[in-house]
C-alpha cells in the first residue's frame, strides 16, 4: 500500500538514503549560506529538512506552499547552481510540502502542484497529498511530519482537553478510555498538528508499531483506485494491521457511501482488536452531514475533544515560538501587535510572522511597526493598534479616580498600591512586554516588584469578590477602547 503515509517500528533509525541527504544538504547550505543575508538565512533555508538522496535524487521537505512559492519566486537561480554544483549537472531536488490543508478546501491548487515535471525540469514539486512516487514510504524516516510535536504545540485553554487527550492516548495507545479520540474545531486551530503530535509521540516511545496517518480524502481516493484496480483486499487489510489509525478530516467522507461502508468496517476491525483510532473533523462528531449514522454513532463512543481559537496570551505564546523556531527575536511590541490582530486562525497568524520575515529579508526592512502593518494589510481589514502599558495605566487610574503619575511615584498609600499592583498585573496578562519592562514602566521598579504585585492580584482574584470585580470590568473597558 505504498500510498499510504506509514511509519514502521524503525523509528529512529536512519536509512542511508537519509544520512547522504543530511550531508548533501549540509554541502548546499554552506554555500547557500555564503550568497543570502542571515536573515534570508534562517528564515528561507534553516527550516528546511532534507529527507533522502537517492542518486542524483535530493528530496526535501518545506513547511508549507507559501514557502514553496516563496523560495520558487526568489530563490529559484540560486538553488538550482547549488544543486548542480553539489550533486551534478544530472542532480534534481524534490519538494515535498509537509502541509496537512485538504487540498479541496484550499483554492484550487496550481498546475504543476503535481507529482510530474514542470516548466523547469531540474525541480518537481509535490502537492501535500501527493505521494513520493518512486520510492517505498516504508523507508521513510518520517511520514509522520517531524515538525508536528507535542514541544511546540502551545498549551492554552483553548486545546486543554484535546491536549491532555492527545498526550495520554500517544502514552496508551489503544489502551484509555479514548478510542476513538475525536478532535473537532474551525480551521488552522491545530488539529492536524496534535495528530501528528501524537503519532510523532507514540512512535517515538514504541507504544505503536504500526502507525498510519491519512487523510480523509486521500483515503477516499486510494479507495477508488483499490476498487479499480481490483485491490480491495489488499487495500482493507493494510488498513486493519495498524496499531493506531489516524485519519484527518473526515468531513470529507460525507456523501462517498462506499467508502464509508470500508471505513465502518476498518474501524470496527481496528476497535475489536483494542487498537488506537484518532480522526479530526471541522465540526463534533454529532453534526456531520453526509455521514452514515452508523459512523457518527461510532465516533461517538470515545472522547470527542474540541480545539477553540485561541486567546491573547495563547496567541502571544505561538508568536514566541514561532519566532525562537526561526532564531528570530522579535521585539514584544511586534508580538503583541499581530497578536492583537490576527484572532481567530493559528495558520493565518503563522503566516503574517513569516510574511513579516520575508519583507524583511526582501525589501531590506526592519522588523517594526510599520512594517508589521503592511504585512497586517493583507490579512486584516481593521488593524488595531497594539495596547500599551501606558494604555491600560490610564484605564486603570481612570477607574479608581487617581493620577497616573502615583503609579510611577514611590507612594504607598493602599489605594495607589491597590491600583499598580492591578496595573501591574493587566500589563502582565494583556501584553508580552517582559516583568523588566513592566517594571521600568511604573517608576523603575524591579522585576521582583511585579511578581509580588501579581502574586497579591491572584491572591485577591481568589478571595476578595469586590477586586475581582474591579478586574473584570478595568479589562471589558480596556478590550473596549482598543
Ligand atoms: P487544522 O488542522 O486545525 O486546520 P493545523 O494543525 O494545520 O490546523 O495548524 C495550523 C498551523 O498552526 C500549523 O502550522 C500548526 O503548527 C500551528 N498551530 C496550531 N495550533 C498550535 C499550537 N497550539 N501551538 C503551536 N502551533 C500551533
Ligand atoms: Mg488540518
Amino acid at each position: 500500500m505504498e500510498n499510504a503515509m506509514l511509519l514502521t517500528a524503525q523509528a529512529g533509525q536512519i536509512s542511508d538514503a537519509q544520512l547522504l541527504a543530511n550531508q548533501t544538504w549540509e554541502r548546499c547550505l554552506i554555500i547557500i549560506k555564503d550568497q543570502v543575508s542571515s536573515l534570508s538565512y534562517k528564515t528561507w533555508f534553516q527550516p528546511i529538512i532534507p529527507l533522502r538522496l537517492n542518486g542524483k535524487d535530493l528530496t526535501v521537505q518545506v513547511p508549507s506552499q507559501f514557502f514553496y512559492d516563496w523560495l520558487e519566486e526568489h530563490y529559484n537561480t540560486l538553488i538550482r547552481n547549488t544543486i548542480t554544483n553539489v550533486i551534478g549537472e544530472s542532480g534534481k531536488l524534490y519538494y515535498f510540502v509537509a502541509s496537512e490543508e485538504p487540498v479541496s478546501t484550499q483554492p484550487a491548487q496550481p498546475e504543476h502542484n503535481t507529482a510530474s515535471p514542470i516548466t523547469d525540469s531540474t525541480r518537481t514539486p509535490f502537492a501535500p497529498h501527493v505521494p513520493l512516487r518512486t520510492e517505498n514510504l516504508q523507508s521513510v524516516r518520517n511520514n509522520l511530519n517531524p515538525r508536528y510535536l507535542f514541544d511546540n504545540f502551545i498549551k492554552g485553554d483553548c486545546n486543554q482537553l484535546a491536549r491532555a487527550a492527545a498526550m495520554a492516548v500517544a502514552n496508551n495507545p489503544g489502551g484509555t478510555s479514548f478510542n476513538p479520540l475525536v478532535f473537532y474545531g474551525g480551521t488552522g486551530l491545530g488539529k492536524t498538528h496534535l495528530m501528528h503530535a501524537l503519532g510523532n509521540h507514540a512512535a517515538v516511545n514504541g507504544k505503536a508499531k504500526r502507525i498510519a496517518y491519512i487523510s480523509s480524502e486521500k483515503f477516499t481516493v486510494d479507495f477508488i483506485e483499490s476498487v479499480q484496480g481490483d485491490k480491495v483486499t489488499e487495500f482493507s487489510s493494510f488498513y486493519r494491521s495498524m496499531d493506531l489509525l489516524i485519519v484527518d478530516d473526515i468531513q470529507f467522507f460525507a456523501g462517498k457511501e462506499k467508502t464509508q461502508d470500508n471505513f465502518f468496517h476498518t474501524f470496527n476491525a481496528l476497535y475489536q482488536l483494542g487498537k488506537q483510532i484518532v480522526l479530526s473533523s471541522d465540526v463534533p462528531p454529532k453534526e456531520l452531514h453526509g455521514l452514515d449514522e452508523r459512523l457518527i454513532s461510532r465516533f461517538q463512543c470515545g472522547l470527542t475533544a474540541d480545539l477553540q481559537p485561541p486567546d491573547l496570551e495563547t496567541r502571544i505564546a505561538i508568536l514566541q515560538k514561532k519566532s525562537e523556531e526561526n532564531a528570530l527575536e522579535l521585539p514584544p511590541n511586534i508580538i503583541d501587535f499581530i497578536a492583537s490582530n490576527v484572532t481567530k486562525n493559528i495558520r493565518e497568524l503563522e503566516g503574517c510572522l513569516i510574511s513579516l520575515l520575508a519583507r524583511a529579508s526582501l525589501e531590506n526592512r526592519e522588523i517594526g511597526i510599520d512594517l508589521a502593518k503592511d504585512v497586517l494589510r493583507v490579512v486584516v481589514n481593521d488593524i488595531r493598534t497594539p495596547l500599551t502599558i501606558e494604555q491600560i495605566q490610564k484605564t486603570v487610574c481612570e477607574y479608581f479616580d487617581i493620577p497616573v503619575d502615583l503609579l510611577r511615584a514611590k507612594t504607598r498609600k493602599q489605594e495607589v498600591v491597590v491600583a499598580r499592583q492591578i496595573a501591574m498585573y493587566i500589563a502582565k496578562e494583556m501584553t508580552s512586554s517582559s516583568l523588566k519592562t513592566i517594571g521600568m514602566h511604573f517608576g523603575g521598579r524591579d522585576h521582583s516588584t511585579v511578581i509580588h504585585a501579581c502574586q497579591a492580584v491572584e491572591e485577591f482574584l481568589k478571595t476578595n469578590n469586590k477586586h475581582k470585580q474591579h478586574i473584570d470590568q478595568i479589562r471589558r473597558t480596556i478590550e473596549l477602547n482598543k
